[in-house]
């Protein structure tokens, strides 16, 4: 019989949510509106903070916030649970955020990345790099899409019917959770 939340490489997996959405992010679409940097705070794990660390020199040659009088800013809160929040601007745009000349929203981590041939996926919080995926708390955590995800345009209800997995959605999983998590739930999709 097919589950809608089959749990998979120890991850309680949102079947029907994630395989409703189709993504692709590029920054035109968000020029003018609210960017997803600017609409939520970004939590990271504590360990996460030395691999966001280590970009940030890359990233402050975008996002020039990032320095104050020369030095790096402690852009870093701990928060009630324990959590690392990244610092925001007035706007409450993510400090890691910033403009080009089109007036487009980028990520600097993601910049750095592609200036010097990185994968973005080892220079981003995870959280970013899930968007519009989202892993919720829970024993085991459950992994589904951002709950006003479609309040962004980057993000779409798939044209056809069918029960299958956007690419760009399977590329997140892929490059997050790895290649027999993606095998897993493209599995469970199939036999819906
Ligand atoms: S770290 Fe980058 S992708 Fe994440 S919210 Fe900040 S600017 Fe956006």
């Amino acid at each position: 019989m097919s589950e809608l939340f089959p749990i998979i490489e120890n991850v309680k997996v949102d079947l029907k949510s994630l395989i409703s959405i189709k993504h692709k992010c590029s920054p035109e679409v968000c020029k003018g509106k609210i960017s997803c940097c600017a609409e939520y705070e970004v939590c990271i794990e504590k360990d996460e903070v030395d691999k966001v660390f280590a970009h940030t020199p890359g990233a402050a040659e975008f996002a020039p916030q990032l320095k104050d009088d020369g030095f790096y800013r402690n852009i870093f809160d701990e928060t009630d649970d324990n959590l690392i929040a990244i610092d925001t601007d007035e706007e409450n745009q993510c400090l890691f955020a910033w403009r080009n000349s089109n007036e487009e929203v980028l990520c600097s981590l993601h910049s750095h990345a592609v200036k010097n041939n990185l994968s973005f996926y080892d220079t981003k919080p995870e959280s970013c790099c899930l968007w519009p995926l989202a892993i919720y708390d829970g024993s085991p955590e459950i992994l589904t899409v951002q709950e006003d995800a479609f309040n962004f345009d980057c993000n779409k209800k798939p044209e056809s019917g069918k029960a299958e997995l956007d690419t760009e959605i399977s590329s997140i999983i892929r490059n997050v959770y790895g290649e027999k998590m993606l095998a897993g739930i493209k599995h469970a999709v199939s036999i819906i």
